[in-house]
């Protein structure tokens, strides 16, 4: 599993090297280059989700909605999360 991801600033392209934390998800990150408060985009659980190089841990800990997301849309991978979850909780 990676923990460590290369966020993208979708502003500036600012790159920072940042650790993921494996317990939860980041919701927001602020730009070391230009301040900008980022913010998961739609379909994606956080930040890294969204402008890191590598899925978060999360993610990465469901191996079926790994595989789908690499071959298919944000959207449809969201309705996976979403699924997996609901199946954990029975
Ligand atoms: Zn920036």
């Amino acid at each position: 599993m990676t923990k460590t991801s290369v966020i993208t600033c979708p502003e500036c392209g600012h790159q920072t090297i940042e650790q993921m934390p494996t317990d939860a998800c980041q919701h927001f990150y602020v730009c070391k280059g230009c301040g900008e408060k980022l913010k998961p985009k739609p379909g994606d659980c956080c930040v890294f989700c969204s402008y890191g190089s590598v899925r978060c841990p999360l993610v990465q800990a469901q191996p079926e909605v790994q595989v789908r997301e690499t071959k298919d849309v944000s959207g449809f991978r969201f309705e996976r999360l979403v699924a997996s979850g609901h199946s954990k909780s029975k």
